[in-house]
């Protein structure tokens, strides 16, 4: 398996299926069917005989409609965009998958990040980071998920079934299977307990597994938690390009007490349908409301010109929509002294952040190549508790937390923990931020970054400490340009 955090991105950060392999198991059984469950699923289809999805929400069983926001993914109805890497991760397990996605209505940006509009503090606009050549890919989140599931389910060998997991079944040292309340019963007495090979946690960030360990008598997995009490409020509206040609913005205010000004972050984006998913948020105190008018005053006052346009002048189809998101927080399944074999946990059941920085679906698309390195390495088996997946999920994990900690560790209500040398990396962190606006090279490192398509170590190789400190130094002696 791969060395450094870095060659393990650059391994799983490819288009090509993976080979080699095999099927080395009878059932694998997988707790969640959203991103990460049917990603989880996808990878298993070609390492079991049989996989069964286990997923408590029957809308997404039972025929219900399968492009509508549903209750076991209460954030789905808010503005969710793929990065670059969960692009190329779904082409790798679903060859073809962007351009059915572009077919259905979803979007792609313009390669020369013309129309997709960024402003930072003060509504400066600032040119948009380089286009990739893995684009972010723009839909509503339940556009999205079903075309996951239809393709996961169209594996012969993968099977979703409606109910609730209620717990696992533990013999000796591993788990060997779950069980489970078949949708539309209610007594104990109905309860199913079906026999797994390997058992998957994909049930979100409250998932229960940590208890289930706890009662089985093993440890619970350590929690790491950053409060950062975010509020998103979102509304449709429909397309109108004599509004404006933007088809996506994004608006970044830090937090500047002394202006009285508070952090927010504001976007929108086009989706399928010719619809537009307008997004204001808050942190702390400073939190939207359900209430139309007061969406509608925060799209006016607290953004730059163009949100107001929309909200004035498209017209808006839908209710206003909040999601209140208390802390970051992972589980550190790595760290256990004791893990049972046959037992593996994956998206946000092990990691979720702060959704503006948009890493949950791509992470729980690395996290299902992580599961196939591990599946497919020399020495791998099921009858021993899976180290080898959840070491190569922490790097994934550590890239994604980095990131969103970091940042956010500049909110006014988040006080820590910092990590060492905090105070540099944020000054050369600075550094980059403004070079990457004129410089290429920087702008698309980071860019790369950001994607998740390379590890944030990709900013400290020597190369390119030289290049930002030189022409830092070039820009100092310019002095401040003109206006
Ligand atoms: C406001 C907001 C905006 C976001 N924006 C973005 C974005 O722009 N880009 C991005 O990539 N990510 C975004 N995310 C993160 C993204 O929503 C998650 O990372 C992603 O949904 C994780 O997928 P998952 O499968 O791990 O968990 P979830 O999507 O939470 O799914 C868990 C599944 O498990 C099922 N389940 C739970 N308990 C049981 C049980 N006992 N038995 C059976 N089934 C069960 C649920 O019904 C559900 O289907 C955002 C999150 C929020 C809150």
């Amino acid at each position: 398996m791969p060395s450094s955090p870095s060659r393990l991105f650059a391994e799983i950060s490819t288009a090509l299926p993976p080979t080699g392999g095999g099927v080395t198991m009878g059932r694998a059984v997988v707790l969640g069917g959203s991103m990460a469950g049917l990603m989880a699923a996808r990878v298993l289809s070609e390492h079991a005989e049989e996989v069964v999805l286990i997923e408590r929400d029957g809308s997404t069983a039972d025929g219900g409609e399968p492009d509508a926001p549903r209750a076991g993914v209460p954030q789905g109805a808010q503005v969710h965009a793929l990065l670059g890497a969960g692009a190329l991760q779904l082409e790798r397990w679903f060859p073809g998958f962007v351009a059915e996605a572009v077919a259905g209505g979803a979007v792609t940006p313009p390669p020369d990040g013309s129309r997709e509009w960024f402003f930072t503090d003060g509504r400066r606009r600032v040119t948009a980071p380089v286009a990739q050549d893995w684009p972010v890919l723009v839909s509503t989140r339940p556009f999205l998920e079903a075309l996951v599931r239809r393709r996961t389910l169209a594996a012969d060998n993968v099977r979703l079934v409606a109910g609730r997991a209620d717990g696992i079944t533990f013999e000796g040292e591993r788990v060997s299977g779950v069980r489970y309340l078949p949708q539309g019963r209610d007594g104990a007495e109905d309860e199913i307990t079906v026999e797994a090979d390997l058992v998957v946690d994909a049930m979100g960030r409250s998932s229960r597994l940590g208890d289930w360990l706890r009662d089985g008598g093993w440890q619970r997995p350590p929690v790491r938690r950053m409060p950062i009490r975010l509020t998103y409020a979102t509304a449709l509206f429909k397309h109108d390009p004599a509004v404006t040609e933007a088809w996506n913005a994004v608006s970044v205010d830090s937090a500047d007490p002394a202006a009285g000004r508070p952090a927010r972050i504001g976007g929108f984006i086009l989706v399928e349908g010719e619809r537009w998913m307008m997004l204001v948020a808050g942190y702390g105190e400073d939190r939207p409301s359900r209430d139309t008018d007061d969406y509608l005053r925060r799209c006016r006052e607290d953004f730059p010109k163009v949100f107001g346009d929309i909200a004035e002048r498209a017209e808006m189809i839908s209710e206003v929509v909040t999601y209140h998101q208390a802390d970051s927080r992972r589980r550190d399944f790595h760290a256990l002294r004791r893990l049972p074999a046959g037992l593996v946990a994956a998206g946000d059941a092990v990691a979720s952040f702060n959704p503006v920085y948009g890493q949950g679906m791509t992470s729980a698309t690395l996290h299902a190549s992580c599961l196939s390195s591990w599946l497919r390495a020399e020495g791998t088996s099921i009858g021993d508790p899976a180290r080898g997946y959840f070491d190569l999920v922490r790097v994934v994990v550590d890239a994604a937390w980095q990131v969103s900690t970091f940042a956010d560790l500049d909110l006014p209500h988040v006080d820590g923990p910092y990590p060492r040398g905090y105070r540099l990396t944020k000054w050369f962190a600075g550094v980059l931020f403004e070079l990457a606006v004129t410089d290429r090279v920087i702008a698309a490192r980071f860019a790369r970054i950001t994607a998740m398509l390379a590890h944030p170590h990709a900013l400290a190789r020597p190369g390119l400490l030289l290049r930002a400190l030189w022409l830092y130094a070039v820009l100092r002696r310019r002095g401040p340009a003109a206006d």
